[in-house]
């Protein structure tokens, strides 16, 4: 998809602020600071709309982008975050069970995982859990270019081993820094936007 328009459209701390155009929704799910805010920014070409931030966890809120007035990116920060209280945690994780069980435009997520590293206890939850309602899922495997290409198949085994991926599910390699895996990402989601 050629991006001309892209917006932030909202930072959603409730459900009742989730939009009701009906328009369909692709979510990114994944720690902190493993580069969803960069995947956002390299599929639409533009350097800062999504934010990127080095102060992991920070935010707990659902970010809406709208993309060429056709469906939004949702960008869901907070697992694997610190200082917040037991509290605030299981009422975030509350809001994030009834967006993925209950959300209806929710097409497809991707689930963002650090390439270079074995998916952690919380990437794995994450995604098992995410199976388990049966929500389609597109794992993007990020910062492909801090490995070398010579590693690429055996870090790619380990991450699905530790993942517990399912070869159903398609799995992208990708980089923000060289754009890899940018056009096939755009396929995969194309054609979930497409059903
Ligand atoms: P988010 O918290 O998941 O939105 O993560 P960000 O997109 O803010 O990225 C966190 C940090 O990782 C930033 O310093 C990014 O520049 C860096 N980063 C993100 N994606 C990549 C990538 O593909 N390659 C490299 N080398 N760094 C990346």
């Amino acid at each position: 998809m050629k991006v001309n328009k892209a917006d932030i459209v909202i930072s959603a701390v409730s459900p009742a602020q989730y939009p009701r155009t009906g328009l369909p929704e692709v979510a990114l799910a994944g720690r902190s600071n493993v580069g969803k805010s960069s995947f956002i920014n390299t599929l639409i070409n533009r350097k800062g709309l999504a934010r990127t931030s080095s102060k992991p966890g920070k935010t707990q809120t659902l970010n809406y982008y709208i993309i060429e007035d056709k469906f939004y990116f949702v960008d869901v920060p907070g697992y694997g975050y610190a200082k917040v209280s037991k509290t605030e945690r299981a009422k975030w994780g509350e809001m994030l069970e009834t967006y993925f069980t209950q959300r209806e435009p929710l097409r497809v997520t991707l689930c963002v995982i650090d390439f270079r590293h074995p998916a952690t206890v919380d990437d794995k939850q994450m995604y098992q859990f995410l199976k388990h309602f049966g929500i389609p899922i597109i794992v993007v495997a990020t910062k492909a270019d801090k490995i070398p290409r010579s590693k690429w198949n055996k870090h790619t085994k380990i991450s699905k081993e530790s993942l517990g991926f399912d070869p159903e599910d398609d799995f992208v390699l990708f980089s923000s820094e060289t754009g890899e895996g940018k056009d096939e990402a755009w396929g995969l989601i194309e054609g979930y936007l497409a059903k």
